[in-house]
């Protein structure tokens, strides 16, 4: 372990241990890709502030994120060695897009109103994305109605925005913040800014006639269940205030990371399903959208319930996600739930997990 620095603590970090154990951890994982090709792209549908559309999300290749290369997230998975020199250029970049319009080409009748375009990194560093390619890029879908890129807070600016709004596209950042608690924000989930930066981050997304979705994660390593609910209910009404949309997502266990260290130990549990649905109820009443969607679902890596009941409350999400109406919750019942209750009144972070 290294030993902690003095600057570590004048900056106020504290994360040199975190961020020498995840190097270790992602240097186990040999990655290997075409920079021609994006990471993924799929098609969708999303509730957006002028509602319901069809969406194409792309996760473009860029190289990777850089506080992914410092070390990073303690349940990210996206490793950030890359292509030589370490990004893609501007012809690769575009490349990467022309796949994906193929791809809506032949998967999608009509073009989708609304494109997300993710990086497992941030789409406005310009080390990732340059300046030539982001213009390009805004140029290329100008015809369409909505578009959200994702950022850490420290790289939105309003000048960027401004070429996306400029074009009459409804522009949104999508930042992954995690939690509004800066401690756990630091200490669970190990990631560098401070809720502030948010905030300022949305205040110059504002300025720019765009929004924000803020992205939240539920049960980071080291939170019982209850203080995983605490938390998840706090953050979403905070965010709220600074984000139109917030997408609150349970924890899955990636490869390469600490959380599989962790679980490989038996010393984590995803959250249960009903957490999700217990928060997403709680904070029916905000003034935002709050969707979530439990990735892996009841698999033993991802949320889950007993086995039995998953399916059903996962699509009784889903429904809520479309329709925001906490009604949905009250459909679905089943044994379990005296489980969930247990663990939530009983499971403290020095019995974790306290059933699996
Ligand atoms: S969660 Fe985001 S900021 Fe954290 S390491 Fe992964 S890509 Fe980077
Ligand atoms: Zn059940």
């Amino acid at each position: 372990m290294s030993k902690p620095s003095p600057d570590v603590y004048e900056r106020g970090k504290g994360m040199d241990a975190h961020n020498e154990v995840m190097r270790r951890i992602r240097a186990q994982k040999e990655a290997e890709y075409d920079p021609h090709e994006p990471t993924r792209v799929w098609i969708d549908e999303d509730n957006t502030p002028d509602g319901i559309y069809q969406s194409l999300t792309i996760i473009l290749n860029t190289g990777g994120c850089r506080w992914a290369r410092a070390g990073g997230c303690t349940m990210c998975g996206y490793v950030a060695e890359s292509v030589e020199g370490g990004s893609v250029g501007h012809e690769a970049l575009m490349d990467q897009i022309d796949v994906c319009l193929e791809h809506e080409r032949e998967n999608a009748d009509e073009k989708s109103g609304l494109i997300k375009i993710y990086t497992s990194g941030s789409f406005l560093d310009e080390r990732e994305v340059g300046a030539e390619t982001r213009r390009a890029i805004a140029e290329t879908f100008a015809d369409r109605d909505r578009i959200v890129v994702e950022s850490l807070p420290d790289f939105v600016e309003q000048e960027k925005l401004a070429e996306f709004t400029g074009k009459g596209l409804e522009t949104d950042v999508a930042i992954g913040l995690e939690t509004a608690t800066d401690r756990v924000r630091h200490d669970c989930v190990n990631k560098y800014f401070d809720f502030e930066d948010f905030v300022a981050a949305s205040e110059a997304a504002d300025a720019a006639g765009a929004g924000v979705k803020a992205y939240l994660l539920m049960k980071p390593p080291f939170l019982s269940e209850s203080e995983a609910i605490e938390d998840m209910k706090s953050s979403v009404r905070r965010c709220a205030e600074y984000a139109h949309t917030v997408s609150m997502n349970p924890t899955n266990v990636q490869r390469y990371t600490m959380v599989d260290e962790l679980y490989f130990r038996d010393g984590y549990r995803p959250p249960w399903l009903w957490s999700v649905a217990e928060v997403l109820e709680d904070t029916a009443d905000v003034d935002a959208i709050v969707v979530s969607d439990p990735v892996g679902h009841g698999s033993d890596r991802g949320p889950h319930n007993c086995g039995e009941c998953d399916d059903v409350v996962q699509k009784a999400i889903k429904d809520f996600d479309l329709r925001q109406d906490p009604s949905v919750f009250s459909e679905v019942s089943c044994d379990c739930e005296a489980t969930w209750e247990a663990v939530v009144e009983r499971e403290r972070s020095y019995s974790l997990p306290l059933a699996r």
